[in-house]
């Protein structure tokens, strides 16, 4: 696979997709005739989602010599970034989701929808096996009905689930905030605990638990919807339900020192301050360890005495996990110890043949990015003498940096202070420009560094960028075919066509509630408050992926400003 993209279409011939269906038995005729339907010239590729990555590779696609079939179970795209919008109102669900029909209508490409769940690959007959996606919906569908999908090329874009680090009753007790129902169960839940807790002869004990919400995991989605909830109990609970309104808790729960720790130091401090301020208790250094029906156990940092507390609704976010579907793919070929599917840098599979990953199930192998950079510190040791200077080093960061953003982004996230920090831990030394260290010393601070090293964010800011980069060169993939040396700009690499995906990072957000958001934008600028909300506001108005859906979150936002949030429990 270190060849051109030639040489994965050579391998790659029309009848891939064709052939045998192997597993017959658990195969209809019907899936069969499916496979064996693409007869055509064009090279079928086969994107499995339609979430961020999924979705971007579309709209940037543009080659008709494809032909294109989506395998999703959600015939829709949802805008993420407003779940916890949707959460308490201020948003209306149907606002943030696009149907892919209409993303696929405006294509003058060859694209086709399938709405089934992809439960296995095949990479060796270039195979996808899929399961009709509403057999529990629909009474007329067969349940389990599964056919297969050929592909020449395949692009996975599914994305990931939530993960509950095996904690007990996390499943059955929790909400999770991930999909368009979940913020709309999320929704409902919240109505109706105030619609609980306003009944007669309940105690006031009954009625405090039944208002406490308990958000687990600090990160920008739980912090967001503590502000949003923060947010409906001052705005609209005052006015609706005004006997209850001085009963309600909000409780974040965070395993780390800080919530938001991924942030500017300067953003979590606010963050803290501004929960201290709005009655939302943070307890930081606390482990959620079970989960019953009616309580949350907890191990605080420092101490073996388990505590409880009890509550009346808990949001579970505590980051992502991969797919049964991945895990499983993952395991076949070869990389069952990974937490996402590993690409190369071409955002191509390590170990298979025309199949990418992109977005929150992939990740780009950081090895070889540990090689490049240590190659680099090779080449400043010009003197050839095999030490470096720590001065010289930062000096080389730079060339670093340009070539890895994320190198920068994981130096800016303030997990390991200071690249120059783990050197000197390796070292056993106080840091100094002038003390100095051998090439083989830096190395393995390096592999010491990679293992800490974040990978790009799970954002919808990387799917998105990962999907247009990976359009880009499928639309160029025949140019690149007919003229082999390609466009001067892009040879001298020596391993590939195209240039590598390189993620340009334009900044995070993380909305506090009472109309405040922290912003961190590149180049380390901070602003928070209501300047930043605006710039919120604008920012995700403007990322809507069609007129019909900016209209629509832009009049909720009106409806709600004028208004306040709609609280009947539908
Ligand atoms: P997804 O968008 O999750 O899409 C996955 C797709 O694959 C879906 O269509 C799914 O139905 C489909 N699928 C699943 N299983 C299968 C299968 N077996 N076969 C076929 N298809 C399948 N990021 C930001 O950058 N900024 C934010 O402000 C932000 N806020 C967020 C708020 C919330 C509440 C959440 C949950 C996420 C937020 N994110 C944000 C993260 C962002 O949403 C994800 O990083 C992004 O969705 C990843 O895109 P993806 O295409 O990889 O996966």
């Amino acid at each position: 696979s270190g060849g051109s993209l030639i040489a994965y279409d050579q391998a790659n011939t029309n009848n891939g997709n064709r052939g045998h269906v192997s597993h017959a038995d658990a195969i209809t005729s019907n899936s069969i005739a499916h496979a064996d339907a693409n007869t055509s010239k064009k090279k079928k590729v086969v994107v499995l989602g339609t979430g961020w990555a999924g979705m971007s590779f579309l709209k940037n696609l543009k080659n008709p010599n494809y032909e294109v079939e989506v395998v999703s179970p959600r015939n829709f795209f949802v805008f993420t970034p407003l779940l916890p919008s949707v959460t308490c109102g201020k948003v209306e669900a149907r606002s943030i989701v696009e149907p892919i029909r209409n993303i696929i209508r405006k294509k003058n490409i060859d694209v086709s929808y399938c709405e089934a769940e992809c439960i296995r690959i095949d990479p060796a007959n270039k195979k996808i096996y899929c399961r009709n996606a509403r057999t529990s919906m629909n009474a007329n569908a067969k349940r389990g009905e599964e056919f297969a999908v050929g592909y020449d090329y395949l692009i996975i874009a599914v994305g990931a689930q939530v993960n509950t680090f095996n904690t007990p009753g996390v499943e059955g007790n929790c909400h999770f905030l991930k999909e368009i129902e979940d913020a709309q169960k999320i929704r409902r839940n919240v109505i109706e605990s105030f619609e609980k807790a306003s009944l007669p002869n309940l105690s006031e004990e009954e009625r405090k638990k039944i208002l406490h919400f308990v958000v687990v995991g600090g990160g920008p989605t739980g912090v967001e919807f503590s502000g949003e909830l923060r947010d409906f109990v001052n705005q609209d609970v005052l006015k609706l339900y005004p006997t209850v309104q001085h009963l309600v808790k909000i409780t974040v729960v965070e395993a780390t020192d800080h919530i938001l720790n991924m942030f500017d130091k300067r953003i979590t401090k606010f963050a803290e301050g501004k929960f201290l301020r709005d009655d939302i208790d943070v307890k930081l250094g606390s482990m959620v360890t079970k989960i019953s029906e009616n309580e949350i156990s907890t191990r605080e940092k420092g101490s073996d005495k388990p505590t409880s507390m009890p509550y009346g609704m808990v949001l579970w976010s505590t980051g992502i996990g991969a797919r049964p579907l991945i895990k499983e793919f993952m395991k076949q070929i070869g990389q069952g110890n990974r937490r996402a599917l590993a690409t190369d840098e071409w955002l191509r599979v390590e170990g298979c043949d025309s199949i990418y990953a992109l977005g929150d199930c992939a990740t780009i192998n950081q090895r070889k990015v540990v090689e490049d950079i240590a190659e680099i510190l090779k080449r400043a040791d010009t003197d050839n003498s095999g030490t470096l200077t720590v001065k010289k080093f930062r000096e080389v960061m730079k060339d670093v940096i340009a070539r890895y953003p994320q190198v920068k982004i994981y130096m800016e996230s303030k997990r390991v202070k200071d690249f120059v920090d783990i050197l000197m831990e390796a070292k056993g030394k106080a840091a100094k420009e002038t003390i100095e260290l051998s090439i083989e010393e830096f190395k393995s601070a390096l592999s010491v560094a990679d293992s800490k090293m974040k990978n790009l964010p799970a954002t919808a800011q990387v799917a998105n960028q990962q999907g247009a980069y990976l359009a880009k060169c499928f639309n160029r993939m025949e140019e690149c075919e007919k003229n082999p040396e390609g466009p001067p700009r892009f040879r001298g690499t020596g391993r590939h066509r195209f240039q590598p995906f390189r993620y340009r990072h334009l900044g995070q957000f993380a909305p506090l509630g009472g109309e405040k958001t922290a912003a961190q934008l590149p180049g380390d600028w901070v602003s928070i408050g209501h300047s930043s909300q605006w710039l919120w506001y604008s920012i995700y108005a403007s990322k809507q992926v069609s007129w019909r859906t900016r209209a629509l979150v832009v009049s909720d936002w009106i409806r709600r400003f004028i208004f306040g949030r709609d609280a009947s429990g539908i």
